[in-house]
Formats: structure tokens, C-alpha cells, sequence
């Protein structure tokens, strides 16, 4: 049975930095490449708004100027800045994605933050206070397109913070015939575009939005502030981060106001693309297999063994990690707890780069347990596969954590996620508490506290849980058939635009 169609259809400009396969740096590239098409299936209409970097231009098909130059872009005025192009093209899967072609801005190789001596280039300000002034540009009397005109828009992080404060505060350039509703999600707290005070002018913000209720934050202009300030909705990427979020440990500062906005705030989970993790298709591992037979899950796991040179028994426990390896990852503490876990016969396989201090721990715990303990530093996609489907149980310590991917890919593959009772990683895996393990709800291992004591204990219930291998089995098959997929986060996604888009009346 179909659903009678919306009477309106849902226009969604989708403002991102980041859109995979064209430019990541991290998790909201992946986001932005996967929501929209589920969205779109849900019955929106959405178009994506990105930065032209050169990858982005080259890697858009049927690329075609809309509208008129654009002339009053924030940063445009710089020496050699030449006059910026919206244009719009087709993303590799299909998905209209308007682009900001602005030389000046844009322009650069590499890293989309970074210049070439590893630092901020000096202009992001005005890079992506650009970027937020062309999205609010759809808004006005004369829309940057006139013939597609957003419901709603949808901007990612500080990078288009600045987008429901032009709306606000520049009414005499961005108001329209109805103004879109404005919706800001925060993948990462932490990351938040702190500029200097003395820019103000220079982004198009009058001087008088320079105070507490406004764009300032802790002396200068707070691009992500301005976001959670000015958006009727925010959003973040579980519900438990946008509880956390709310309080000084997890905050980063902004806990204040979001706690004031706690009624506009709503923590929606990422989704997981399973036409790229399901062990029943994957190309990468050495067998396939599904919930009802797992049979090729062992010849996984002896692969795995044998790559990474490990004893081949198919009876120790396997834990793995693919992680950046950073502070907030909490590997420290695997690495502390490690000789607990081989003593007790497991085994560890790790796939990771980051910090010096802790790849260098993870290569000396390779070479004292050579038989027990394999390291890969790097990043490899294809081996990240081989190690969800090869290990038994797989480990997320994390001291925060937004949503996490690699614990909903581990449920996928039945290796069981051993997780820090954490942001996302509280509200995607079930701990096998007693009460859990009876009534067969239970899909993986939660300690609360990061330290190295509960880790352990933690560990040690897993150990005991796999010496009972009809209830290991019985929770792997469990977890296997976990839906995580986009489908729900995209219809909490249309609910919440529903809310904020503007009722046309008769
Ligand atoms: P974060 O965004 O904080 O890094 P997530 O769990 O949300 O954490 O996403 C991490 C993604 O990066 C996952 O898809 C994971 O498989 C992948 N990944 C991380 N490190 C590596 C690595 N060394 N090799 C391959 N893939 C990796």
C-alpha cells in the first residue's frame, strides 16, 4: 500500500563541506554522500550546496552555470579574487549538487582546511562564511535560483553555522517571499570556527549581533555559536551525544546554550550503508556468510589469523579495533589492559594511524606478543572489512563519541561490539547483562567509566560469555539482524523539516 504523496513536496538544500566520494575528511563526508538519496527516497527533494574545490568541479557531471554572477560573497573582494559561479551538476550517484565556484576561495589542492604547511589557511572565515551567504542567498527576493526555491536548509557543522544568522541579521539582503526553515546538525562538538572579533564587518555581520544573545563567543565570532544560536532546530548525530552535549564534559563550551535550546535539539542516529558492510556480499572477506549460517565467518576468522600471523586457533577470542588512533578513542586503555586479555588466551588484531605515542604502544605490544597480537598502522578499506568479519568481538572504548560507525558495521558481521557506554555507542549497543542474555536482547558489552579497571571487567565477561558458545552464537545472530540502516534516521530527519518548513496557505 502507498502512502498518499505530501501535497508540497519537501525542498532540502543540504549545505556541506564535505561529500564523499569528492573531498572527506571525516564522518560527514560519508553522512552527506548517504542521507540525501535516503531522503529523497523518503520523498524529499533534496540538493546538495558545495565548496568548489577543484575535486568537487572535476568530479561533477553536466556542470552548468545558474543565475547571475555572484558579487557580494564575503572574501570575493580579496586581491585576485575573481568573480564567484554558482553552478550545478550531478553528483557520481546521481544527486543535484549546486556548487560554489569561487577561485579566491576555493581553489587550493589538498586538505579542505589545511594549507600546505599543515595549518588553517587564514581565510576560512571568509571561505566558509561564503559558502553560508550563498545558501541564504537561496532565500532572498531574488533567489540565487529562481527556479528552485528550499523548503528548508540544512547546513553541517561550523562551516555553515553562519546561515540562519544571515537570514536574521541581513533581512535587507536575504529576505524572500517566504523564509526557509533552518536546521543545523553537529557531527563534532569539538570543532567549533572561533575567528577574531575585528572580522565582523569584513563577514557581513552588523556590529550590534557582536554580544552574548548573537554570534560572539568567548571574545570572538563563534561560527558553530551562531548556528546553535540562530537554527529553529539542531540536530546531532545520537540522542545520548545530544544529552552530553548539554553538560561541561562533553560541551566543549557551548552547553550553556544548548541546554537553553534543549526543546529545539534532537540527536538522530547516522545510518549504515549495507550495500557496502553486510558480510552476506562483501567482496573484501575471504567467505560470505549471513545471520542463519555463520560457517564462513571462521574461515574469516582463520584468514584473519593468518594475515595478521597470529596462533591459528579457532578457539581464542579474537578482539579487534579499527580506529584513529587519538586520545578520545580510548585505546590507551587497551593498551594498558592488553596482557590482561592474553593471558586470559585472547588475541588482538589492530588496524590504525594517529597519535606517535600510541601507534608505537600498539608495535611494541605486536612484538612482545608476536603470536597473539598483530598491528597494521595505516588506513586500509579493504582490510577493515576483513577485520569486521574475522574477529569475534570488537572494540569501541571511546571516551566520546558523536555516533560511531564501526560498532553498527561489528553488529553486522556478529562480532560483538565491547563499547564505552557513550554518546552513539549508549544507544546502538544492548549489554549482555544478565537480564539481557536471558531474554535475548543483549548484542555486545558496555563498561561506563573510562578506565582501565572496568575495561578489564568488561573483557573478562566477554571471555566467559564466549567459553558458552550456544549464548555467543545465539547474541551474534542477534545483533546480525540489528537494523541500522538509513531508512529511519531519514523519516526522523523528514518529521523534524515538516516542523520547521513554511506552511504555504491559501
Ligand atoms: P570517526 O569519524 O571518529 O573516525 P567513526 O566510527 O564514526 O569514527 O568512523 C570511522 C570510519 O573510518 C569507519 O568507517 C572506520 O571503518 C574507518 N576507519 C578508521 N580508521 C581506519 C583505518 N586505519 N583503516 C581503514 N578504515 C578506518
Amino acid at each position: 500500500k502507498k502512502k498518499p504523496k505530501d501535497p508540497a513536496s519537501m525542498r532540502v538544500l543540504f549545505v556541506t563541506p564535505e561529500c564523499y566520494p569528492l573531498v572527506k575528511t571525516g564522518g560527514l563526508a560519508d553522512v552527506s554522500a548517504a542521507l540525501p538519496p535516503a531522503l529523497n527516497r523518503a520523498g524529499a527533494e533534496v540538493r546538495l550546496l558545495l565548496p568548489g574545490y577543484p575535486a568537487v568541479l572535476n568530479g561533477l557531471s553536466d556542470l552548468q552555470p545558474v543565475g547571475k554572477p555572484l558579487t557580494d560573497l564575503p572574501g570575493t573582494d580579496l586581491p585576485g579574487g575573481a568573480p564567484a559561479t554558482l553552478r550545478i551538476g550531478r553528483m557520481p550517484d546521481g544527486v543535484l549538487a549546486y556548487v560554489l565556484d569561487a577561485p579566491a576561495l576555493y581553489d587550493r589542492p589538498g586538505n579542505p582546511y589545511l594549507g600546505p604547511d599543515g595549518k588553517d589557511w587564514p581565510d576560512n572565515a571568509e571561505r566558509f562564511a561564503a559558502l553560508s551567504w550563498c545558501a541564504a542567498g537561496f532565500a532572498a527576493e531574488d533567489g540565487l535560483d529562481p527556479w528552485w526555491r528550499p523548503d528548508v536548509l540544512h547546513g553541517h557543522d561550523w562551516q555553515t553555522g553562519l546561515i540562519p544568522a544571515y537570514l536574521e541579521l541581513r533581512p535587507d539582503r536575504f529576505a524572500g517571499p517566504f523564509r526557509p526553515g533552518t536546521v543545523t546538525t553537529i557531527h563534532n562538538i569539538a570543532y567549533q570556527g572561533l575567528f577574531g572579533a575585528w572580522m565582523m564587518s569584513d563577514l557581513g555581520l552588523p556590529s550590534a549581533a557582536f554580544r552574548i544573545d548573537g554570534v560572539e563567543y568567548y571574545g570572538g565570532v563563534g561560527f558553530l555559536k551562531a548556528g546553535c544560536f540562530y537554527s529553529d532546530r539542531l540536530t546531532t548525530v545520537s540522542p545520548t551525544y545530544a544529552h552530553e552535549i548539554q553538560t561541561a564534559e562533553h560541551g566543549s563550551g557551548l552547553e550553556g546554550l544548548l541546554a537553553t535550546r534543549a526543546e529545539a535539539l534532537t540527536g538522530i542516529l547516522n545510518g549504515v550503508d549495507y550495500d557496502i558492510w553486510d558480510p552476506a556480499t562483501d567482496p573484501h572477506i575471504a567467505a560470505r556468510y549471513g545471520a542463519a549460517d555463520l560457517g564462513g565467518k571462521d574461515l574469516c576468522k582463520a584468514d584473519l589469523q593468518a594475515t595478521f600471523g597470529l596462533d591459528r586457533r579457532a578457539d581464542a577470542p579474537l578482539a579487534a579495533v579499527v580506529s584513529r588512533l587519538t586520545g578520545h578513542k580510548g585505546l590507551d586503555l587497551v593498551l594498558e589492559t592488553a596482557s590482561q586479555w592474553i593471558a586470559w588466551g585472547g588475541q588482538l588484531a589492530v588496524l590504525g594511524s594517529g597519535e606517535p605515542a600510541l601507534e608505537a604502544g600498539f608495535r611494541h605490544l605486536a612484538t612482545w606478543y608476536p603470536k597473539s597480537v598483530g598491528v597494521r598502522i595505516g588506513y586500509d578499506e579493504a582490510l577493515s572489512h576483513r577485520i569486521q568479519a574475522g574477529a569475534d568481538l570488537f572494540l569501541v572504548p571511546s571516551r566520546s563519541e558523536p555516533c560511531g560507525l564501526t560498532q553498527m558495521y561489528a553488529l553486522k558481521y556478529g562480532t560483538l561490539p565491547l563499547v564505552r557506554r557513550t554518546g552513539g555507542l549508549a544507544d546502538t549497543i544492548v549489554d549482555a547483562n544478565p537480564a539481557a542474555v536471558n531474554d535475548a536482547s543483549a548484542t555486545g558489552f558496555q563498561f561506563v567509566n573510562a578506565n582501565v579497571q572496568e575495561l578489564t571487567w568488561a573483557l573478562r565477561r566477554a571471555a566467559a560469555l564466549y567459553r558458552k558458545p550456544e549464548r555467543w552464537h545465539a547474541m551474534q545472530q542477534h545483533a546480525m539482524t540489528r537494523d541500522f540502516g538509513w531508512h529511519g534516521p531519514a523519516e526522523e530527519y523528514m518529521e523534524l523539516y515538516r516542523a520547521v518548513a513554511p506552511v504555504l496557505v491559501a
